[in-house]
């Protein structure tokens, strides 16, 4: 048989480029359908040529050896029976579905993905949250086989189940085969005549499903929990493909979230801000007590530590910020009024006055919330 690299017509050092290109060149020459020059021994030849210089393992091997390292009789590893007419085949019509056999019905199934409401308290700590959805299971009478059970699929008559078709038509050349997927069977080599009644022989139904989803603290909302092998069901038999459950946190009455952090506001009267006081609140933790200091200022930002969100993945917890807020006093009765106006005379406090923008409320808020 002649060398690789003179059939191709390359130098022994060519680049795959190289190869590749005359390979396509020659390919087109010798084709069997070109009058021309076409023959369907040379273009085999080709074929051969380009399969092994094509690949860089084979290649070396064949360097090395010549066409017998190849056929595995030094060591080669390799079977030895590719560049048979079969491959040449396969290359000319595009491979895939040539003599392959019947196809299998076997799939997986497919991702899922369902919605999953958290309270923010679920967030804080994490939870398992059970969530109820309409899922695609496999077929409990049929066991997802798709036949009525006591039937079998039987061999399709039109390709005596192999699942594809050949034609053999005439060209100039002589004959020539041709290969589709049977029509009958679509490529499956069976046919199932006695479809399953209960999923009308789709092998899979669509049913309620609760599935648990161990939810840990920290995960922010529009997040995909992955849970493995709970998405649709496979078909015949195939494994099942995976369910997301997305989340989605609802708001809170009270708290909201800023990264790890839980942030709230806490009402106080003018007179509990100026003399300081206890103050209990409820956060996810219980009750707590928070000490204001006399002269508490609207706007302050109390910080219990280790009362926000769990760490995704990580230990510890973000931080409880209880922003002040102080209320003035309205609708004073005439008394009240007295003594307000009374303390105010006191202090000499009967007007106000500007402050540089950087000192204000604002910024002061501004800057516990952020950390700064
Ligand atoms: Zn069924
Ligand atoms: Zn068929």
């Amino acid at each position: 048989m002649a060398d690789y690299y003179d059939i191709l017509g390359v130098s022994r050092n060519a680049t795959q480029a190289e190869i590749k290109k005359a390979y396509r060149k020659k390919s087109r020459e010798l084709h069997p359908d070109n009058p021309n020059g076409g023959s369907t021994e040379k273009y085999q030849e080709v074929n051969t040529a380009y399969e092994v210089l094509s690949n860089a393992e084979k290649r070396q091997m064949y360097d090395m050896g010549g066409e017998d390292a190849l056929r595995g009789g030094a060591g080669g590893g390799f079977s030895g029976d590719f560049g048979g007419f079969q491959d040449i085949f396969d290359t000319f019509f595009g491979g895939g579905n040539t003599r392959r056999g019947p196809a299998s019905r076997t799939r997986r199934g497919q991702d899922a993905l369902v919605g999953m409401s958290l309270t923010l308290e679920d967030v804080v700590f994490g939870t398992d949250k059970t969530i109820s959805h309409e899922a695609i299971i496999e077929c409990p009478h049929c066991l997802g086989q798709m036949t009525e059970p006591g039937t079998e699929p039987v061999i399709c008559i039109n390709c005596d189940g192999t699942g594809s078709t050949q034609r053999v038509t005439q060209s100039l050349f002589g004959p020539v085969m041709s290969q589709a997927t049977c029509g009958r069977c679509q490529g499956y080599g069976t046919i199932i005549v006695t479809p399953c009644g209960e999923c009308s022989g789709e092998g899979r139904i669509r049913a309620n499903q609760s599935v648990t989803v161990k939810v840990p603290a920290g995960v922010e909302e529009g997040m995909r929990i992955r849970l493995q092998g709970k998405g649709d069901a496979g078909l015949a038999g195939g494994p099942a493909g995976d369910l997301f459950a997305q989340v989605h946190i609802e708001a809170d009455p009270v708290f909201t979230r800023s990264g790890d952090d839980l942030l709230c506001t806490l009402e106080v009267p003018m007179t509990s801000a100026a003399l300081g006081t206890e103050i209990s609140i409820n956060t996810f933790d219980g009750e707590r007590s928070l000490t204001l200091e006399p002269g508490t200022q609207a706007g302050q930002v109390e910080v219990l530590d280790g009362l926000g969100v769990g760490r995704l993945h990580r230990r510890g917890r973000g931080d409880l910020k209880v922003q002040i807020q102080v209320a003035t006093p309205t609708k004073l009765d005439a008394r009240q009024r007295e003594l307000l106006e009374e303390f105010a005379a006191q202090r000499g406090e009967d007007t106000g006055s500007l402050v540089h923008s950087s000192s204000s409320i604002f910024d002061r808020i501004w800057e516990r919330l952020s950390g700064r």
